[in-house]
């Protein structure tokens, strides 16, 4: 069994008063099928204070895995990760490192649609280059109804969103694809800093 529950204590911001709940530090899509669902609408990380009512999110460790798809994701200080990361990665899987819920569910969004999250944050990366001095704190990639986006984060709320361009992921992935392949297989923090260091280092030689 790889899914693990364990028992923690918070206190309540709101009321101050001390509570227990049972969250999970480990859990596989394979043993717990919903999962996944409850990832992505975050009631997997909620917690209800039995006094006031007030909620709060469980933000991890939180070590997740997909076995079928062979995706790995540790959500915070996972014990143990680096040991875990070289186990996984000898297995096959793409092993990240994510920093909360919100990374967490872009992570699985994007390879929910097929995508190599290491492309996306390269799509990000030259975005940027559009957005001339618009302030953000992050980039995320958000699929909507009718089309994906990739939406600008500004102190928790959105700051605007520009259109997720098939086109640009295609160049990218026909520029870079073969390079990441190779060279970037144990790379496991796949951010928007990761994708700008990685432009340093390649764009200008590529062309
Ligand atoms: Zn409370």
């Amino acid at each position: 069994m790889f899914t693990q529950k364990e028992e923690i204590k918070w206190i309540c911001p709101q009321c101050g008063s001390q509570n227990t709940k049972t969250v999970d530090s480990r859990v596989s899509v394979k043993e717990e099928p919903d999962c996944r669902k409850q990832i992505l609408d975050t009631t997997f990380f909620q917690m209800t204070c039995p006094q006031c009512g007030q909620k709060e999110y469980y933000l991890g460790p939180l070590f997740y895995v997909d076995e079928e798809a062979k995706q790995m994701i540790a959500m915070g200080a996972v014990p143990a990760f680096e040991k875990e990361k070289e186990n996984y990665l000898a297995l096959g899987y793409a092993v990240r490192s994510v920093p909360g819920i919100v990374e967490l569910c872009e992570k699985i969004l994007i390879w929910q649609a097929g995508l190599d999250d290491r492309i996306v944050e390269l799509v990000k990366a030259a975005d940027t280059v559009l957005l001339k001095g618009q302030e953000f704190d992050e980039m995320l990639y958000a699929p909507d109804e009718d089309a994906v986006y990739i939406e600008l984060i500004k102190d928790g709320a959105s700051a605007g969103r520009l259109p997720f361009l098939d086109a640009v992921y295609d160049d990218m992935q026909e520029r870079f694809g073969a390079l990441l392949q190779n060279d970037y297989d144990d790379e496991t923090i796949i951010d928007l800093k990761w994708a700008a260091e990685f432009f340093l280092e390649h764009y200008q030689t590529e062309k």
